[in-house]
């Protein structure tokens, strides 16, 4: 065995210490409590820095009785375990990552066949942070191709972007950050979401195209996108405008193709351009992933592809981030294969089966109204029946916090804004069981709700917040 030899110099000095390794770190104050405003003198122990931040996330509430969120709250173990061995890989090193790039080329092929794209090799499509930043890529690829074919009149006229008043946040913010008036259809009595020949009507040359919304985010109802494009087809014959649809399927893009296979709203449809999902969502991954594709190249302008050369390689990206986590990616690309076709149509079945027994439920109660009954995207709003006048629907999403239930309650958009509702989204992993204690902990409130003489909230924006 090796002989050792003793050091040569007294003075060496002592082994290097990652400052992250508080317990170590000889000047850490560890008893002292850190200020939580800003950084602190001196490093914590990991032990108490995590006991630190878990104890104040504890007041976060139960993710899974949170029934105002779309997105995914519950994943398998095995799904965890690989998004924690991918955690440290960046989406964009598509050279370093070159199996994470794959998955991700894998997971838009599926999503084309999915959707019916005629030609699914001229197919092209990325991953994205989800919906939103998806909605802004195709609407900038709506934008440059109206650009391109009003050179001449451009920036004289400006663009516009026909939807439903129904849309989701995104949109708006897609037309204030680049410069494209909103053209808003409204509600109008028991309908909505868009109608197909109000929102024709609202086109004309500037318009760079029309969303129509596959599950709306204020009542879950989908929107015609088969009669939108036929309305769009008369527009062209009678005046020669050819104006593109892009679809927001970012829930219903992942439901219809499994529950609804007659429906036609996807690629089937010529008229439609582009499709955004979310995969967080129906797409049953935990947040941080959307998908993009275009029908062909033709609808995804060249001049907003970007290649980079300095990651090794030349990869064509689309994107408004640059680093991005990985994990989704291949948790995307995990439950594709985990589910497939008849796994996914029965995990949206059974939650399709809850929203529509819970619907059926509270509507027996006779205090309430259904707008919708979760038979398209599991998701329903409903009202207070006409003759409630003791309490709104702002008490009973307050009354439901008292159990831990989230339901948000708010004011439809123009010309609705008389209607207020609460909606509850049904998703994986909200069970007939959990289904059931909702509707024991509704049921015990309500003889309480019957006896107040008004509704109790004053300041309805604060008593719940609504998040789309
Ligand atoms: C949720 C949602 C979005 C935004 O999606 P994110 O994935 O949360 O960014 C856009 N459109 C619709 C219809 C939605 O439901």
């Amino acid at each position: 065995m090796a002989l050792h030899k003793g050091p040569e110099r007294h003075e060496e000095r002592p082994m290097s210490v990652n400052p992250f390794f508080g317990e170590a770190n000889p000047v850490g104050g560890m008893t002292e409590a850190p200020p939580t405003h800003r950084l602190p003198d001196a490093p914590l122990s990991p032990t108490t820095a995590y006991q630190l931040v878990h104890d104040e996330l504890m007041l976060d509430g139960n993710s899974r009785l949170n029934l105002a969120t779309f997105v995914t709250t519950w994943m398998e173990p095995q799904a965890g375990v690989l998004m924690a061995e991918c955690r440290d890989k960046n989406m964009i090193d598509k050279d370093e990552y070159p199996r994470t790039a794959e998955l991700e080329r894998r997971c838009v092929a599926m999503l084309a066949d999915l959707w019916h794209a005629p030609d699914p090799a001229a197919v092209v499509g990325c991953s994205t942070t989800g919906s939103s930043e998806a909605c802004m890529l195709a609407g900038m690829a709506l934008k440059r191709r109206w650009l391109k074919r009003n050179a001449d009149r451009y920036p004289g006229a400006r663009p516009n972007l026909v939807m439903g008043v129904n849309v989701q946040v995104c949109w708006d913010k897609f037309c204030a950050f680049w410069e494209v008036e909103a053209r808003q259809v409204p509600m109008e009595g028991d309908r909505f979401h868009l109608d197909p020949q109000a929102a024709a009507e609202l086109c004309d040359e500037n318009t760079i195209g029309v969303v129509g919304v596959l599950g709306s985010t204020f009542d879950g109802s989908y929107e015609p996108i088969a009669e939108l494009c036929a309305a769009l087809d008369a527009l062209q014959e009678r005046t020669g405008l050819d104006v593109p649809v892009h679809v927001d399927g970012a829930s219903g893009a992942m439901v219809a193709p499994f529950l609804d296979e007659d429906l036609v709203w996807d690629f089937r449809l010529p008229r439609v351009a582009s499709i955004n999902t979310s995969g967080h969502k129906y797409g049953l991954v935990y947040p941080g992933v959307g998908w993009a594709l275009w029908r062909d190249k033709e609808a995804l302008p060249e001049e907003l592809v970007f290649r980079v050369n300095y990651l090794g390689g030349e990869m064509p990206t689309f994107a408004l981030n640059f680093s991005r986590p990985g994990a989704q990616v291949a948790a995307q690309y995990y439950t594709f294969l985990r589910l497939g076709r008849e796994g996914y149509r029965a995990v949206q079945q059974s939650t399709r089966d809850v929203a529509g027994s819970l619907a059926g439920r509270i509507e027996a109660l006779g205090d309430f109204r259904l707008l919708t009954r979760g038979d398209e995207l599991p998701v329903f709003a409903f009202t207070t029946a006409d003759g409630v006048t003791g309490y709104d629907v702002f008490d009973v999403s307050r009354r439901l916090r008292e159990g831990g239930w989230l339901v948000p309650a708010y004011t439809f958009p123009a010309n609705r804004e008389d209607l207020s509702v609460l909606r509850i989204v049904c998703r994986n992993g909200f069970s007939h069981d959990l289904a059931d204690l909702f509707m024991a902990d509704l049921t015990r409130l309500l003889p309480e709700l019957r006896r107040q003489q008004g509704p109790f909230t004053r300041d309805k924006g604060a008593a719940t917040g609504f998040h789309h």
